[in-house]
């Protein structure tokens, strides 16, 4: 990101992940000015390779929701703590530098901190998900077995 004083590059010395999105502190490479520059997130050129081999764009709504609808019904994890964790992923992601990444990583990610906020939530994801689009499965036999009960999405006939 450019400079706002000298238009020089900078560098991120600080990343914070909030509600409303990333905060960034940042040092001019040139002028050694610091900045602060917030973020929503998009991590534009995110993308994400799903299983069936497609790739689609990023999409932190997307993985949210994901999270919603695993803890639905789990008056122990609020939206401002999915909201907060699916951009701590996102924030993960887009620190790693990387251009691509599997659907299954995002979900190791996203089970490895919900798992810290309510583990009974985070067994739901591993158990059984299926998003919109059919892009995770984990256990094909597991999520063959849909579990209303447990407020699980039924799975959608794969396109
Ligand atoms: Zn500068």
């Amino acid at each position: 990101m450019q400079c706002p004083y000298c238009t020089g590059d900078s560098s991120v010395t600080e990343t914070r992940v909030t509600v409303d999105g990333m905060r960034r502190r940042r040092v001019c490479n040139v002028c050694k000015r610091r900045f602060t520059t917030y973020e929503r997130l998009g991590a534009p050129g995110l993308k994400v390779a799903k299983r069936d081999g497609s790739v689609e764009a990023f999409d932190g709504d997307k993985l949210f929701s994901a999270l919603r609808r695993v803890a639905a019904h789990r008056n122990t994890v609020s939206d401002d703590d999915l909201r907060r964790l699916a951009r701590d992923i996102e924030a993960t992601l887009v620190d790693s530098g990387r251009k691509s990444i599997a659907w299954s990583d995002i979900v190791t990610l996203a089970l490895s901190r919900l798992e810290n906020v309510d583990p009974v939530s985070a067994q739901r994801l591993a158990a059984n998900y299926t998003d919109e689009t059919g892009a995770i499965r984990f256990d094909r036999s597991a999520a063959q077995q849909p579990s209303p009960q447990l407020g699980l999405p039924l799975n959608e006939p794969e396109d």
